[in-house]
């Protein structure tokens, strides 16, 4: 069941037309169904049925309030990246116990924040870390339970950018300093050492690095065992890819077939970390078109929604379907679609065959739930964009456009240029 889907010739979002959402809300604007949602959490939880795990929904895919508190309320547990993160899971209901922390660069105050919230578990990323997380756990009198981010050197076969598990990557502690980290631990006073942690990167698109990652860990949880060291989680994170394109990545029944399957003989919870499985598909970029326009050499199609808006064109050169949310019977054009914004950069096709797209049309950009929202941002002082969640045959808007005011909200000219 598709939650995007056309009738006759216009594009709905469950029973909305999705013109009718742009006449009353504006554009651009970020649509996302509910359903869909759902749908995804649910089959990628009961995925691990009858396995004893616990999936965190990985909250930088998409933060909004909404999101998390749909996912809270399916039973999620939430993967947070930073203290506004965790800010915004305990705004959305997530219990405190179903929360994991990863990121190299956590501050000390993020630290104690976690710490005081009282999360299932940091993930640590340097020994560095580890050592600070022991301070300020014995400064706040607690004991902080930790499992170590190891990088297990897989090749994820993903865009440099978003590879993570690689041993020249910043994440984690390579398998051999992870062991030396895991005594060091043991050893420390206020840190009670819990688990054992990966991530290896996102967009992946095989079974066959998350299973050579499980095969690295495994090692090294045979090592813990010999050296007395107990843990009970096993975090696989997340990763798993979706298709924006042509890409088939596993379903992510098979995904959990190849994790259950290598991980015989390991009594350990497991904890998962999706997010662009969970969102990305589940949500759309809706934007209008300003004004077409032919070069020389190419055909330009300018739309109000630019690289502030939906980055990873830009960043990752990455491919987002583009369709009409009123289809015609014009042939279609080759064109290159770009944003408003004063940068070669600004694009979300290059070369694209589209619709024969007029003035004033309506196109919808797909697989934007994840990374999308959450990357823009408001360069060239414009107004981040509106959210909007599609329930059956209602939608509500769950952020609101932003406004002049906001875009100068806590800015302030100091006295002395006022004179
Ligand atoms: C970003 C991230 C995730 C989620 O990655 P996806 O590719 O969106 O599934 C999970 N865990 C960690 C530690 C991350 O940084």
């Amino acid at each position: 069941m598709h939650h995007f889907h056309y009738r006759g010739n216009e594009l709905y979002c469950e029973d909305v037309p999705i013109q009718k959402i742009a006449a009353e809300v504006g554009t651009p604007l970020y649509l996302y169904s509910h359903a869909t949602l759902k749908r995804h959490f649910l089959i990628f939880n009961e995925a691990f049925e009858g396995i004893d795990r616990l999936v965190c929904y990985s909250a930088k895919a998409n933060t909004n309030l909404a999101l998390l508190k749909l996912f809270a309320n399916l039973g999620s547990g939430l993967d947070i990246v930073s203290g506004g993160e965790l800010y915004r899971g305990l705004k959305a209901g997530f219990s405190p116990d179903r929360i994991v922390y990863s990121g190299v660069g956590k501050r000390v105050d993020e630290i104690d924040y976690a710490l005081n919230t009282g999360i299932l578990m940091f993930n640590v990323e340097s020994l560095e870390e580890l050592a600070v997380i022991n301070q300020r756990a014995g400064l706040l009198a607690k004991k902080a339970p930790v499992a170590i981010r190891v990088n297990p050197d897989v090749d994820p076969g993903t865009h440099p950018y978003i590879s993570t598990g690689l041993e020249k990557n910043k994440f984690g502690i390579d398998t051999k300093t992870a062991i030396e980290g895991y005594k060091v631990a043991s050893r420390l006073e206020n840190i009670d050492v819990v688990g054992i942690d990966c991530h290896i990167g996102s967009q992946i698109t095989e079974a066959k690095p998350f299973e050579d990652a499980l095969k690295s860990l495994e090692r090294l949880i045979t090592e813990l065992k010999a050296l007395g060291i107990k843990i009970k989680y096993l975090d696989m994170g997340g990763g798993l890819g979706i298709t924006y394109d042509a890409e088939s990545p596993p379903h992510p029944r098979e995904y959990a077939r190849a994790i259950i399957d290598s991980l015989q003989g390991v009594d350990l919870q497991l904890i998962l970390e999706p997010g662009r499985v969970i969102v990305g598909n589940a949500g759309t970029l809706i934007t209008r078109v300003l004004y077409r326009k032919a070069a020389p050499v190419k055909e330009f199609v300018i739309t109000d929604a630019g690289m502030n808006d939906l980055m990873r064109p830009s960043l990752y050169k990455a491919f987002h379907a583009i369709q009409p949310v009123v289809k015609t019977a014009h042939a279609p054009i080759k064109a290159d679609v770009v944003g408003p914004i004063c940068e070669s950069g600004d694009f979300l096709a290059v070369d694209r065959e589209i619709p024969d797209v007029k003035q004033g049309d309506l196109l919808a950009v797909m697989s934007a739930g994840a990374y999308g929202f959450t990357m823009s941002s408001n360069y060239c002082s414009r107004l981040r964009v509106p959210e909007v969640m599609v329930a059956d045959e209602r939608f509500y808007v769950v952020r609101a456009r932003q406004t002049y005011e906001d875009l100068v909200a806590g800015e302030t000219i100091p006295s002395f240029l006022n004179s």
